[in-house]
């Protein structure tokens, strides 16, 4: 039986702080750029920028990427997990190939951090994307978690450290 896809979100402070959604489709992580970062709120619509497909293993990256290179900045990994496509059960079914031409996805994550259904909607001929919380029993609009849980799922470290640690 194949194993669920990961997502992951990456905090990536370059000339702007701003969180790299990814999700595995395909054998490559499909990507958006989100400057605000994901809310549990769902009354929140966080603008989404996509962005370069990125290799997989690219999921575990966390470190700093040196001036002059492609997102020179420092990278944390915020958030990793797998997901599901919620419309895979859908009559018909839809791949996520699928959902994404149509610029509707809807995702299940299963994060150390984010969890429950979320919805990625194009909007517009902008080329630009929502990131919506679903109304579900992990939303929540009291809680802040990009200001509540700031470090990496996978060192525990901020920022700052990860700047200080791989620089060099
Ligand atoms: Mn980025």
């Amino acid at each position: 039986m194949a194993e669920d896809p990961i997502f992951v979100i990456q905090k990536h402070k370059s000339n702007t702080l701003h969180y790299d959604f990814r999700l595995e489709v395909g054998g490559v992580l499909k990507s958006w750029a989100i400057p605000k970062g994901p809310s549990i709120d769902p009354a929140e619509k966080r603008l989404a920028i996509p962005t370069e497909d990125h290799q997989l293993d690219y999921a575990r990256f966390e470190g700093v990427i040196p001036e002059g290179e492609y997102g020179a900045g420092v990278v944390m990994v915020w958030d990793i997990g797998t997901y599901h496509n919620l419309k895979e059960k859908d009559a018909g079914g839809k791949s996520m190939e699928d959902t994404i031409s149509e610029g509707h996805i809807t995702v299940w994550l299963n994060g150390t951090k984010l969890k429950g259904g979320y919805a990625l909607i194009r909007s517009g001929k902008s080329g630009r994307w929502l990131l919506i919380k679903m109304n579900d029993s992990e939303a929540d609009p009291m809680i802040n978690l990009l200001e509540n849980e700031p470090q990496s799922a996978t060192s525990g470290r901020t920022l700052d450290e990860i700047a200080r640690e791989n620089s060099g």
